[in-house]
């Protein structure tokens, strides 16, 4: 291994968000339009270019790397990303490798990607009620997310539920959601939407729920009890010492997890993003297309992530498919 990745701040990133497609089987309202037209095909890296980046990195000492999308499972032909990455969790030099995913494709994958050394997954999922599924994602069905992460559970997977809490939407939700994933055995994680601006189709003030009202309100049926651990990202965790459920919160203006920050996040076109709420970025396709020596690549990562800023300015706006948050490019810890 080469030696880790250390910032201008002496921070070492070891955590890298990997988005392989900007591609959808679902259309979000708050995410994408309904007649989204994506990149084109060249400008996204192949997955070869895919794993070599991923190889590098690892090389480099990121220990954990998360792959999002678009929806990450659409993507022709991820599974032997997937296996190609497995020889680096077998070394142990990755400790982890995982993915964000709408569910849509979990029926499918789910045994492949335990087979591949994946322990764990995030599947987006901000209600359980079917109307209300289909509203919001526009294209996605209920019962195949539900029975994807069956698929999930049934493979030996963990799986953390990410929901966004919409005010007027999901908010009679909250004891419902939390008992299902206790049933089930799921983690549970709340994502806060930005109070002001547009949100796809949605409007973002209207459906503003503050984490703060959220926590609030399980108070009053559950103890909660503040969890230290921090995964070098913006979650905060809580266990609900009835039931000894795990549940987080995500609010995306948070800043007082700048100075632990481990990570950065490639797009699928190769610009890698130092922070998640900023605009500094470099690209990495053109090294890494202009030559097949890894040490111009190396020193292409090395140089971006020196200039890593100290922190964080947030604005969804900023890192989004044609200006619309997608919760898997987002600042979703984890
Ligand atoms: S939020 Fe996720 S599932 Fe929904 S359209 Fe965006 S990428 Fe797809």
């Amino acid at each position: 291994m080469d030696s880790n990745l250390q910032d201008g701040f002496g921070r070492t990133i070891d955590y890298l968000r990997m988005s392989v497609t900007d591609r959808c089987d679902f259309r979000c309202v708050y995410c994408m339009a309904e007649d989204m037209t994506f990149l084109p095909r060249q400008q996204v890296l192949g997955l070869e270019e895919l794993y070599r980046l991923a190889a590098l990195f690892v090389r480099n000492g990121v220990k954990k790397i998360r792959l999002t999308g678009g929806e990450p499972l659409v993507r022709k032909g991820i599974l032997t990303y997937f296996q190609a990455m497995k020889r680096h969790l077998d070394t142990g030099a990755l400790k982890e490798l995982t993915l964000t995913t709408n569910g849509s494709q979990l029926a499918k994958f789910a045994g492949d990607l335990a087979a591949c050394g994946i322990k764990r997954i995030n599947v987006s999922l901000d209600t359980l009620n079917p109307a209300k599924f289909a509203e919001i994602t526009r294209w996605g069905r209920l019962p195949q997310v539900l029975e994807g992460i069956n698929a999930a559970k049934t493979a030996g997977l963990r799986v953390k539920i990410n929901a966004v809490a919409l005010k007027g939407f999901n908010e009679d939700e909250l004891f419902p959601l939390v008992e299902w994933c206790g049933r089930e055995g799921h983690d549970l994680t709340f994502i806060e939407v930005m109070p002001m601006g547009e949100m796809g189709d949605i409007q973002r003030l209207d459906q503003y729920w503050d984490l703060k009202d959220l926590r609030a309100r399980l108070a009053t049926r559950f103890t909660l009890t503040d969890l230290t651990e921090r995964t070098g990202g913006p979650a905060r965790y809580v266990r609900l010492n009835e039931t000894g459920q795990k549940v987080g919160f995500i609010t995306p203006l948070t800043h007082n997890f700048c100075e632990s920050c481990n990570r950065v996040r490639l797009t699928c076109t190769g610009e890698l993003y130092m922070c998640l709420g900023q605009e500094d970025r470099a690209d990495l396709r053109a090294p890494l297309r202009a030559s097949p020596d890894d040490a111009v690549v190396i020193k292409a990562i090395r140089d971006a992530i020196s200039h890593k800023p100290k922190g964080h300015d947030f604005d969804y706006t900023r890192q989004s498919v044609k200006g619309q948050m997608t919760r898997h490019m987002s600042h979703t810890g984890g």
